[in-house]
């Protein structure tokens, strides 16, 4: 990959987040030093102060890498996705919400107008003339715009091609570190990039795999909450002391962090290598440590998960098969 003798750019952007990825790489240390060593930061909103119109005055490609996070729920959200896309020529679906829609993807349940009248007209705003947002408002001063709030949060490659995917929710500091070394390397012909359209900064197996804890030597007769647990035992998978922990459809790559400290893996690495749906696959795995045959005491037992939704679909529901050939709500 050639640098033309300048510094290669460097891009970052938030979308539809929470900001916890961009907290994710500044928390890489003094490995941040070496970003700055390597790359001109041309646009990073959360860090430094450029306009868009900085970023459509470059050439096309210009940008060397750019991590976008953030699912795209508005129309400010889809421009600057076609924006650094065509500006850049490494874009990497950072993060959970960008690659599988994460928590705000859980908003696709809902109908457009019942998530706006949640927000602007429930007890808790102080909203008495029960004002809604208006996109386009002819103020004297100008015309005022804000984005408009589409019908569903899509990923980022449900709306522009991307070269790699990391995931992660946050993604883990050390593997950003990891990453932008070798990304480093390559620029310096002393590494090969993987190839487009891999996943980078994780594993190829499943969380299971990098958890301790051992496995496959109970069966349950229900779910259960932790807080509803009198003990814990710290060797036995969590799954097997009817604890739903979505360790065996997740991703391998932040070392079982949760279930080491005897936390139910909740799936933010998104799917494990090869996972078409991963509530599917969850749902394959859950079924493999019920204790029954009949099928109304397997229904009852599936009966004792407090929250399927958010068990099964908690970062991925705009990426699965339920939601991934049309947004949920097509009208407004
Ligand atoms: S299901 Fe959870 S606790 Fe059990 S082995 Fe997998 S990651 Fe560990
Ligand atoms: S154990 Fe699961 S929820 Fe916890 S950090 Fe790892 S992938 Fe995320």
């Amino acid at each position: 990959m050639s640098t033309n003798g300048s510094k290669p750019k460097f891009a970052m952007y938030w979308a539809s987040s929470c900001g916890g990825c961009e907290i994710a790489v500044l928390n890489i240390g003094e490995k941040i030093l070496d970003v700055d060593a390597n790359f001109d930061v041309v646009f990073w909103p959360v860090a430094m102060d450029a306009k868009y119109k900085d970023v459509e005055a470059l050439e096309d490609g210009a940008i060397t890498l750019c991590l976008f996070n953030g699912g795209i729920r508005t129309a400010e959200n889809e421009h600057l996705a076609h924006l650094l896309r065509r500006k850049s020529k490494l874009l990497v679906s950072f993060g959970s919400c960008a690659t599988e829609g994460c928590v705000p993807g859980l908003a696709n349940l809902s109908r457009p107008q019942d998530i706006l009248d949640t927000a602007f007209g429930t007890l808790t705003t102080d909203n008495p003339q029960a004002v809604r947002p208006i996109y386009d408002y002819p103020a004297p001063e100008g015309p005022l715009r804000i984005p408009v709030f589409q019908a569903a949060v899509r990923t980022l490659d449900q709306v522009v091609p991307v070269d790699y995917y990391m995931p992660g929710c946050p993604p883990e500091s050390h593997q950003i570190a990891a990453v932008v070394e070798l990304v480093i390397k390559a620029l310096n012909g002393q590494a090969e990039l993987p190839p487009r359209g891999a996943t980078i900064g994780a594993g190829a197996s499943t969380c299971c795999d990098e958890c301790p804890r051992e496995r496959n030597v109970k069966t349950i007769k229900q779910f259960v909450r932790i807080q509803d647990l009198e003990q814990i035992d710290p060797k036995l998978c969590l799954l097997e002391q009817g604890l739903p922990c979505n360790g065996p459809a997740t991703r391998s790559g932040c070392g079982a962090l949760c279930p080491k400290v005897s936390a139910q893996c909740i799936g933010c690495y998104g799917p494990a290598e090869g996972v078409v749906d991963y509530g599917a696959r969850l749902i394959t795995a859950f079924a493999s440590v019920i204790d029954a045959k009949d099928p109304a005491e397997i229904e009852r037992i599936l009966d004792t998960l407090p929250d399927p939704t958010g068990q099964f679909y908690r970062f991925n529901l705009a990426k699965s098969l339920l939601r991934a050939g049309r947004p949920a709500w097509s009208q407004q």
